[in-house]
């Protein structure tokens, strides 16, 4: 089931494994509800699943790490029960092997694990217990090859018994697991920020939306108390929207507080959280042009229809977006409603399931505008280990007399060989004038939209 939106669960309030990178402190200064509202009730967790629709992701993750709270299995199994797609985001403490015994038939969406590092970025212990379920969980979904909704990730260089320990249960040899910290939208202090060498975002000034949701505001979080915050940045509950023990989902959806955040995105400079955050980015208007959403409009002109669609992948700590996979040889050509100047941007990768496997190898991406090729670039992770990420492409395209551009998306291999070269263009745009009058009033010192995104 395709999903629409996420809520994610914080089964309890305070995470004692204090990560260095979580600002754990800030959200315990401002969640003030009673002590008994500090860890969500399974009954509270039942009654606020049934506003929910069942396409909404549900997400185990939130502001703590979930099997701190003993109910979680059991809350993961009635939102699986309820026809919801169900991701989960855990340190594993707290976590015994009879509970992953009762959920490791189930189909999640992710399986992220985070491990102790040997920096101690992440403060999780290293101990005998962890060591098992964390041995229980790697062999039992990598024993065939790990799934590419299973990863496991670190908060710097991982531990090295924890390294050991899963390549022994059949964890792919070199796949990267350090996750790329973040300042989690100005969350974290100046001091924090230095000390682990994080990179701070800038305010980001003009119309923008959210790299996870778009223009609507439902990624949300739920805390215990069952307050609703926008997302999982805001760690100091400056957008509450709403209550669901209280009100229903789409109540707060439609509410009073989301209708301002989405107001606020669309301002020049409206102050909120986002302008503060690594995940903001440019908004997409009337004068922007998205190839993969205009994909069943496209022709080829080389390759057939099983070589194109559209996939939502992540490569490494980013978040995942929805990509066209255009398997080589391809041609995919696009006619864009508009000859004004403007500028083609997108990011290629080949995709990270493809990177260990000794059939693949190099894949060149091209793109051809009104009959000139305007870019080209080969990438194979392959053969080496600092093309495993996206590549970002940035073409401005100049006014053409016709009444409309012509795009052609090209990829190819350089010898006879195509198996294994799984090509993805991450949210090809093209973006022509500026998105209204604001971006132009722009400051020249600001940080540019576009630099953000
Ligand atoms: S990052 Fe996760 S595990 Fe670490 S302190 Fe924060 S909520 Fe807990
Ligand atoms: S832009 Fe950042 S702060 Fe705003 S909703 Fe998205 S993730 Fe949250």
């Amino acid at each position: 089931m395709k999903s629409e939106g996420m809520l994610e669960i914080t089964t309890v309030i305070g995470c004692p494994i204090a990560c260095k990178a979580c600002p754990q402190d800030k959200l315990m200064s401002r969640y003030t509800s009673s002590p008994a509202a500090k860890r969500l009730s399974l009954d509270d967790f039942r009654h606020i699943l049934s506003s929910v629709p069942t396409n909404v992701r549900i997400s185990f993750a939130g502001m703590a790490e979930p099997w701190l709270n003993p109910h979680c299995t059991d809350m993961v199994l009635h939102a699986v029960e309820r026809g919801h797609p169900v991701a989960i985001f855990t340190t594993l403490v707290g976590m015994k092997i009879e509970d992953f015994e009762r959920i490791k038939h189930i189909a999640f969406e992710e399986f992220v694990v985070h491990v102790a590092d040997s920096q101690n970025n992440a403060r999780i212990p290293v101990t005998e217990n962890a060591f098992r379920v964390l041995e229980a969980v790697v062999r039992t979904y990598c024993s065939n090859g790990r799934p590419a909704w299973f990863s496991v990730q670190s908060h710097g260089a991982p531990h090295p018994r924890v390294l050991e320990l899963i390549r022994a249960a059949g964890y792919p040899r070199d796949f990267h697991l350090e996750a790329q910290l973040i300042d989690r939208a100005g969350n974290l202090s100046n001091k924090e920020v230095s000390a682990l060498n994080v990179p701070q975002t800038e305010f980001v000034y003009g119309p923008i939306e959210c790299r996870r949701c778009g223009t609507d505001t439902n990624h949300n979080v739920l805390l215990p108390d069952g307050r609703v915050l926008l997302c999982c940045m805001d760690y100091g509950m400056r957008h509450v929207l709403g209550n669901l023990l209280t009100d229903g989902y789409s109540e707060i959806q439609n509410g009073r507080a989301a209708s301002a955040i989405r107001e606020a995105w669309r301002s020049h400079d409206a102050d909120l959280l986002c302008r503060h955050c690594c995940d903001a980015r440019p908004r997409l208007g009337d004068t922007s042009f998205s190839f993969e959403a205009h994909l069943s409009e496209a022709s080829l002109l080389e390759g057939d229809a099983s070589q194109a669609a559209v996939w939502t992948v992540a490569i490494g700590s980013d978040v995942a977006e929805r990509s066209i996979f255009l398997h080589p040889p391809a041609r995919l050509r696009f006619e864009v409603p508009t000859s004004e100047e403007g500028l083609f941007t997108a990011a290629v990768a080949l995709h990270p399931d493809v990177w260990d496997n000794p059939e693949s190898g190099a894949c060149e991406f091209s793109l051809i505008v009104n009959g000139h090729e305007a870019f080209s670039r080969v990438v194979d992770p392959s053969l080496f280990a600092d093309e495993r990420c996206w590549h970002d492409v940035s073409v401005p395209v100049p006014a053409c007399a016709r009444g409309h551009h012509e795009f052609i998306l090209v990829t190819r291999t350089l010898d006879s060989r195509t198996s294994h070269r799984w090509a993805l263009w991450r949210r090809p745009v093209f973006h022509w004038r500026l998105l209204d009058a604001h971006s132009a009033e722009q400051p020249e010192t600001a940080a540019s939209p576009a630099a953000a995104g």
